[in-house]
């Protein structure tokens, strides 16, 4: 149970000018709305002997937790290509770090806690809103097998905040092995404390990369391998049509995840040009901008990096970038696409299908889906890809090349019908379907959200009872508008 996870709060022990000791400001009639069991297996918990109740008053602070040391990260970043030297955790702390019997060490933050030092203007609270938003992205992240933080529980309360007008406040305890952001090192960098940057570095390598510590450069070998984990999710995140939203350098994780989840979107439509945030003017963090700006982002994390490694070494390796996204983009479309022999030519034929979807506004996803069933002559299932499109003739030639290419498959027609449903989601977490469960669990009804989890969790299953959200979006989800209020 709870009492008995095993703390070991490494950050804590660091020195006490990089965050600030900051216990939990509780939230009013505080309750448990969501709960991730496979979360708390990782901590070694058994999820059928958790109290809800005690969990929730160990958060707010209510039961002494015993081993937990709470406290508020200090870092910056580069928030729409601008650096701020003035940001940090404003509204979340670090409750402390469970190591599980496996050695796993995992960090659990409460997000929405209240105001830290670096709160600047913010009030410290996290809206329910954002944090259904949040929990579900990192559940249907994970169903999607793109790396992701998750959260152990989704707390309500009887709390107001002015958002869109005045709306309930929530914390989420998010839980990764992760919460060092690229932003971390350029706050040392740029404030010139290269000797906590060292230490920092150090830090990392120990925690995140202890296979790299005896590597002749163990700094440029994590920069290394923060980049291909980077570069590979930026190419999940394309070939699934995610949109981040707010692709800061503090909302980028040191160990590849998806992290901090505001104004995301996946795609409904294949628009390149799709931006998430109408906070965003400039379409900085477009769809199609992301693998530019994650590169971006690197460029910023080697910057920050400059008195660890050479420079010539870290433009070596922003050099490497594009291929190792375009290598990792191709398999995960080869894959979607059921194909596994090499071919040579597969690159034009993902690029012919992206660029079908992108005159048409298709949902490629749907349409991928769709594809998994489809065989070559068949006119129920022809039928049923081309409804999907707006102008048949193009994907129809489409479909005879990619029948073509499909002869030089080795694997059955069920064998590779099975391997493309594994990769092609029945369901995605649309924004009307967070719409509809947070509009419900602002009138007290938790239940659509909870009727959610296991769809995303699970989204290739057939889940018939909410099988109208395999079908299109509802002609409202037009209007929903997006922005970083949180
Ligand atoms: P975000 O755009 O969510 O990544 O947040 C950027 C920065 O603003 C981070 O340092 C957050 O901790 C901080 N922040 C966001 N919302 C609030 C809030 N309501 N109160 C205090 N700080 C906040
Ligand atoms: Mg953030
Ligand atoms: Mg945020």
């Amino acid at each position: 149970t709870l009492n008995q996870l095993s703390f070991d709060n490494s950050y804590a022990r660091l020195p006490k000018h990089w965050f600030q000791p900051m216990p939990v400001q509780p939230l009013k009639h505080s309750h448990l709305i969501a709960f991730s069991p496979v979360v708390a297996r990782w901590l070694d918990l058994d999820p059928c002997r958790i109290s809800p109740e005690d969990l929730v008053r160990r958060c707010m602070g209510e039961i002494e937790w015993s081993g937990i040391a709470p406290l508020a990260m200090k870092y910056t970043g580069h928030q729409f290509g601008v650096y701020n030297p003035d940001l940090g955790d404003g509204r979340g702390v670090l409750l402390g770090e469970v190591v599980n019997a496996q050695g796993q060490r995992y960090d659990l933050h409460l997000k929405g806690a209240g105001k830290t030092a670096y709160s600047r203007f913010g009030d410290g609270r996290a809206v329910l809103r954002s944090s259904i938003r949040e929990y579900l992205a990192g559940e249907a992240m994970a169903g999607l097998g793109i790396p992701t933080t998750r959260a152990l529980c989704l707390l309500g309360s009887e709390e107001f905040t002015q958002r869109n007008g005045m709306e309930p406040c929530a914390m989420l305890l998010r839980v990764t092995p992760c919460h060092i952001r690229f932003g971390h090192f350029e706050h040392f960098f740029y404030s010139g404390q290269h000797d906590d940057l060292r230490r920092l570095a150090d830090y990392c390598l120990e925690r995140y990369f202890p296979e790299l510590q005896s590597a002749e450069q163990p700094y440029l070998a994590m920069y290394r391998e923060v980049l291909e984990r980077t570069a590979r999710l930026v190419a999940a995140w394309q070939a699934y049509g995610f949109v981040h939203g707010v692709l800061n350098t503090d909302n980028m994780s040191l160990i590849g995840e998806t992290f901090d989840y505001g104004p995301y979107t996946f795609l409904d439509r294949y628009e390149p040009d799709h931006v998430a945030n109408k906070n965003d003017h400039q379409a900085r963090y477009a769809f199609h901008k992301q693998p530019s700006i994650v590169l971006w982002n690197m460029a910023a994390l080697a910057q920050a990096m400059l008195p660890l490694v050479e420079r010539s070494l870290l433009e070596a390796e922003l050099d490497r970038f594009d291929g190792l996204y375009q290598a990792e983009r191709l398999e995960r479309m080869r894959a979607r696409l059921g194909l596994q022999v090499v071919d040579g030519d597969d690159r034009l034929l993902i690029d012919r299908l992206e660029a079908i979807w992108a005159e048409q506004g298709i949902d490629h996803n749907r349409f991928l889906r769709t594809l998994s069933e489809w065989q070559a002559g068949d006119a129920e299932s022809t039928a049923a890809l081309l409804g999907l499109c707006t102008q048949p003739d193009s994907v129809a030639s489409w479909l005879q090349d990619y029948a073509g290419r499909m002869q030089k498959e080795a694997a059955s027609a069920p064998i590779r019908q099975q391997q493309m449903r594994s990769v092609n989601p029945r369901f995605i977490l649309r924004n009307y379907m967070a719409e509809e469960v947070i509009r419900e669990a602002h009138q007290g009804d938790y239940r659509p959200l909870q009727a959610l989890l296991p769809l995303l969790r699970h989204p290739g299953d057939e889940h018939a009872e909410l099988a109208r959200y395999a079908g299109p979006r509802p002609d409202w989800a037009e209007s929903i508008y997006l922005t970083c209020s949180s």
